[in-house]
């Protein structure tokens, strides 16, 4: 008798992210037919965007067409709006032009990832810059240049110049102190070659609401942090609570008032609002899904990443996290498919890096209790980023970049 294949399964996957890609490089396209639905019609390498402001490495280095991340699925340009559970549909609404479409689906996979946190505090939106997608590195980027210029102009007075050059961040997270530590060396490397007059203006700030920035490392790191930073002359101004923003200026719930041309908002994660009008449980926000990373109403309904909470695990939002889930979620559902028994989920910490400027970089790895920083840890820093990158040519064009920016320095064009 001959052995009729079964009809295959829909997987419908939400988003384009870290998620979203490990599931694509897992799962078996003989089992499942695989729809990808996101606005990003690419893969973005986070851990590198602060990198790209200032020109260390260029943007499309760090990014990967979803298309190639995976041959012979089907990748549709558009945004998730609303899930029909009952029906087994996805709503979805096209970023180009407005039309909406109804997509079926046997599995939902939820990888939406996070917005950013204003807190609701009046002026974020319309007067700060975020730094999260590749849209948002390209502003900043020529944000800063177009201070330098401005400041540079003939009539320009010692006041202006100063207020253009005061780059000011909000929020002491990994993200805020890797782009103050980006921003000095680009500023410590081209002021005296390409703006000479300007040499000793440019005063970057570090605002955070807490006692404390890098929360989430040990305290011996994040004292070093604080210190390198004050060599290098980046100021940290702790227990500043931003109250308002305006045009060009931060308003404190003390009262005080800091001026600059450059604000950056990097306080940390909301929901998307997709995902907060999804009527299912949520933990702070988040998807609240089983140790298989399941809703637990709904069977047939799946969510990870930095959008998902897996409930009596710690769940951090990082990319690698993301990875471990979508790498294993992807093997599950092969295996789900196969009538083979899955093992329940469990994140392994392999530790946290970041750089911190003049080629210096932390690394906390808890399973060894090993603490670094320096320079040694920067290379480390370099190379498991080279090894993280998700494709080949990705590897290659960053290196190339870094090769580049060490031999000729970082271009200060903007166009
Ligand atoms: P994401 O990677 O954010 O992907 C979400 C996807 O969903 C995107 O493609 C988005 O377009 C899409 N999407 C959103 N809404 C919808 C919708 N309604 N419909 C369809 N699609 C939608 N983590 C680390 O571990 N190490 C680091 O060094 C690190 N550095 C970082 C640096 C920066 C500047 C930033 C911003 C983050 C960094 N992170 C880092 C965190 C890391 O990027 C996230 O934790 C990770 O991206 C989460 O993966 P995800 O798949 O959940 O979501
Ligand atoms: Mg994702």
């Amino acid at each position: 008798m001959k052995n009729r294949e079964a009809p295959r399964q829909r997987i419908v996957i939400v988003g384009t992210g870290f998620g979203a890609v490990m599931i694509l490089k897992k799962i078996d396209l003989r089992l499942y037919d695989v729809i990808v639905v996101s606005p990003r019609n690419h893969f973005l390498f986070t851990p590198l965007l602060p990198s790209t402001t200032v020109g260390t490495v260029e943007f499309r280095s760090i990014i990967e067409p979803i298309r190639k991340t995976r041959r012979g699925i089907d990748y549709m340009q558009a945004e998730a709006v609303r899930v029909d559970a009952e029906e087994q549909t996805l709503l979805c609404s096209g970023v180009e032009e407005e039309r909406s479409f109804r997509l079926r689906y046997d599995i939902l996979i939820i990888a939406v990832g996070a917005a950013n946190n204003t807190f609701g505090i009046p002026g974020v939106e319309e007067h700060t810059l975020f730094l999260k997608e590749l849209v948002d590195a390209r502003a900043l980027r020529e944000r800063i240049i177009s201070c330098l210029e401005r400041a540079d102009l003939p009539d320009a007075t010692d006041a202006e110049r100063r207020r253009l050059l005061h780059f000011m961040i909000v929020g002491g997270g990994p993200t805020g102190v890797e782009f103050a530590a980006e921003l000095h060396d680009l500023l410590d490397k081209s002021m005296k070659a390409n703006y000479p007059a300007l040499v000793g203006i440019p005063q970057i700030s570090l605002f955070e609401a807490m006692p404390t920035i890098l929360g989430a490392f040990d305290e011996d790191l994040r004292d070093y942090t604080i210190e390198h930073f004050d060599r290098q002359g980046i100021e940290v101004e702790l227990n500043r609570t931003v109250a308002a923003v305006e045009q060009g200026r931060l308003r404190f719930d003390d009262g005080s008032v800091e001026e600059g041309g450059l604000l950056v908002w990097s306080t940390g994660y909301a929901p998307t609002p997709f995902v907060r009008d999804l009527p299912f449980a949520k933990e702070r926000g988040r998807l609240v899904t089983d140790d298989r990373l399941r809703l637990p109403e709904q069977p047939t309904i799946y969510a990870l990443g930095d959008c998902a909470d897996v409930l009596g695990q710690p769940t951090p939002q990082t990319a690698q996290l993301a990875m471990q889930a979508g790498k294993y979620l992807g093997k599950s559902l092969n295996r789900l498919a196969r009538n083979r028994s899955i093992k329940p989920f469990s994140f392994v910490d392999l530790g946290m890096l970041a750089y911190v400027g003049e080629e210096k970089a932390l690394a906390e790895i808890p399973k060894v209790r090993l603490r670094l920083r320096g320079a040694i840890t920067y290379l480390f820093w370099r190379s498991a980023y080279l090894t993280r990158l998700v494709s080949l040519k990705n590897k290659v064009l960053v290196l190339f970049d870094w090769m580049k920016t060490a031999v000729f320095g970082r271009d200060m064009s903007k166009f």
